[in-house]
C-alpha cells in the first residue's frame, strides 16, 4: 500500500520522533512546521546543531559540558572550591544555577548506581572526584541526586565512601516524590532544597 507521506518527510518525521519527550503526534507538527518555515531557519537549526556537536567537550575537572577546557564554573576564582554539589546530569546543573541558589561547584557522576541496568561504581565519574576531594580541600559534598531507588543506593555508597575521609557528606532537602526529576523543579524548590540540606 502506498504511504500518503513521501519518504523524505517520514523520514524526518522518524528521526524527530527519536528525541525525548517527542511522540508520532509531535513529530509530525514539528515536521511541518519545519516545511512551512523559511529554509535558512532549518538551515540554522541544522547548523546549529552540528556545530554543537563538534564544539561541546567534558570537562576533565567536573565532568560538564564546556567548549574549553576546564568549563567556566571550573575556572570561576568567585565560588568556593570547597563545598561540592555532586549531580547526576549537567541538566542537573543547569537547573541549580538557573535557581541562581549555589556559590560552590560542581560534580557530575554521569548517573546513579543500579545494578538492574548494570550501572556500576566503575561507570560513574568517582576517580575524578575521588582526585578532586583529595587536592582542592573540599570539605562537603551535597549529594543532589534525583529521588529514585537508584538516587538512594548512590547516596549510601558516596556517604560511605567519603565520611570515613572527614568529609561532610549532606543531601538536599528535594521534598520530591520517587521518580520525580530534578531538573523539573522551580528556583524556589530548588533553593529551599539547597539550604535544607541535611547529613546523609
Ligand atoms: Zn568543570
Amino acid at each position: 500500500m502506498p504511504t500518503i507521506i513521501p519518504p523524505s518527510l517520514e523520514a524526518a518525521i522518524t528521526h524527530l520522533s527519536k528525541l525525548p519527550t517527542i511522540g508520532r503526534r509531535s513529530a509530525e507538527r514539528l515536521a511541518f512546521h519545519l516545511l512551512k518555515a523559511p529554509k535558512t531557519q532549518v538551515e540554522e537549526l541544522a547548523s546549529a546543531l552540528l556545530t554543537m556537536r563538534e564544539k561541546l567537550i567534558r570537562c576533565s575537572h567536573c565532568h560538564h559540558i564546556c567548549e574549553q577546557d576546564p568549563c567556566p564554573i571550573c575556572r570561576d576564582t568567585q565560588r568556593d572550591p570547597k563545598i561540592l554539589c555532586v549531580v547526576e546530569d549537567p541538566l542537573d546543573v543547569l537547573a541549580i544555577e538557573t535557581a541562581g541558589v549555589f556559590g560552590g561547584k560542581y560534580h557530575i557522576l554521569g548517573g546513579c548506581l543500579s545494578p538492574l541496568k548494570g550501572v556500576t561504581a566503575s561507570d560513574l565519574n568517582l576517580h575524578t572526584l575521588d582526585a578532586r576531594v583529595e587536592q582542592e580541600g573540599v570539605t562537603e559534598l551535597i549529594l543532589a541526586m534525583n529521588p529514585s531507588v537508584e538516587g538512594e543506593a548512590t547516596i549510601l555508597f558516596l556517604t560511605d565512601r567519603f565520611r570515613s575521609r572527614g568529609i561532610r557528606v549532606s543531601r538536599i532537602a528535594l521534598g520530591l516524590p520517587m521518580g520525580g526529576s530534578l531538573e523539573h523543579a522551580d528556583g524556589q524548590t530548588l533553593e529551599h532544597a539547597l539550604r535544607g540540606r541535611r547529613d546523609a
